[in-house]
């Protein structure tokens, strides 16, 4: 069973990004993966979010991949991992091609993976985030990934 998202209700919890990712290929091109066709989604059921931060897969690509960024290679291995059918066989080739134990290349995927969840984005401060119904309410504070400790 497949959990399936629409774009409007993408609120970067680690199981969305995940997925996110696995169908990254057809979400960068400006597709959606699933039975919403284009006209379902934008516009359509709004009863559950009133105002959705992101509509488009072209926005939800943008912001995760500015996520992504901030985690450095890091974020690499996250993209290349998650986005393989085979995500072990992808860990031992990262582990094999940087010299690492696969422990370490699946601690450092985890890590990245964690750092881009979260409604806001966690290198800024939440007064200066500026998303729409933050949760934190502009209590959080800001991470960049060096220092940061999940
Ligand atoms: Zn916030």
């Amino acid at each position: 069973m497949d959990n399936h998202y629409k774009p409007s209700s993408i609120r970067w919890t680690h199981e969305q990004i995940k997925w996110i990712l696995r169908w990254s290929e057809i979400i960068q091109s400006g597709r959606w993966p699933s039975d919403y066709k284009e006209s379902g989604y934008v516009g359509g059921n709004k009863s559950h979010n009133q105002r959705a931060p992101y509509e488009t897969p072209i926005q939800i690509w943008a912001e995760l991949t500015k996520r992504i960024e901030r985690t450095n290679q890091d974020g690499y291995f996250l993209q290349a991992v998650y986005s393989n059918d085979n995500r072990i066989a992808e860990m031992e080739r990262i582990a094999k091609a940087f010299h690492m134990d696969i422990n370490e290349v699946s601690d450092r995927v985890e890590r990245a993976l964690r750092y881009c969840t979260g409604w806001c984005r966690r290198w800024m401060k939440c007064s200066s985030c500026r998303v729409k119904d933050c949760p934190s309410r502009g209590k959080k504070k800001a991470y960049e990934y060096g220092s940061w400790r999940y």
